[in-house]
């Protein structure tokens, strides 16, 4: 369904997830469904002096899911706090459209949803379990 070019970044993070796993006692752990389409994914985070230390997932679902959750935790490793919720607003905004796909990186490889509105909720399901986790953790 995804344009070819794309579709090999995708399949690529779906067959080798970078970052799968648990972690334990993580500062931050988010599970979120999506029922539409029986993705599961669970996002593990720990922050270190304002930063994203270590992030990690675990899932099943369908490939679009999957891969985004991976090409997430790339994403996010390393940034702060502050750059890690800017960068889910900023691919939520570009995963409908409203902003620019960067070219460039694996984030790009999703630019195809932007046609499937139904798949959509598939690309975002790690990120906005990132952004409640963050969300939870800044209350605790
Ligand atoms: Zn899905």
């Amino acid at each position: 369904m995804l344009q070819d070019f794309y579709k090999e970044t995708v399949l690529d993070h779906y067959q080798r997830p970078r970052n799968r796993g648990g972690l334990e006692g993580a500062d931050l752990e988010s599970h979120l469904s999506n029922p539409l389409c029986g993705d599961e994914v669970t996002v593990y985070a720990n922050l270190q002096n304002g930063k994203v230390a270590e992030v990690k997932f675990e899932g099943r679902g369908c490939s679009i899911s999957q891969a985004s959750a991976s090409i997430m935790t790339e994403q996010l490793l390393s940034k702060s706090q502050e750059e890690a919720e800017a960068e889910v607003e900023r691919f939520k905004a570009m995963i409908v459209g409203k902003e620019d796909f960067p070219e460039t990186e694996d984030l790009a490889a999703l630019k195809g949803v932007i046609k499937y509105p139904s798949r959509i909720k598939c690309a975002t399901l790690a990120w906005t379990a990132f952004q409640k986790g963050l969300e939870e953790q800044q209350k605790a």
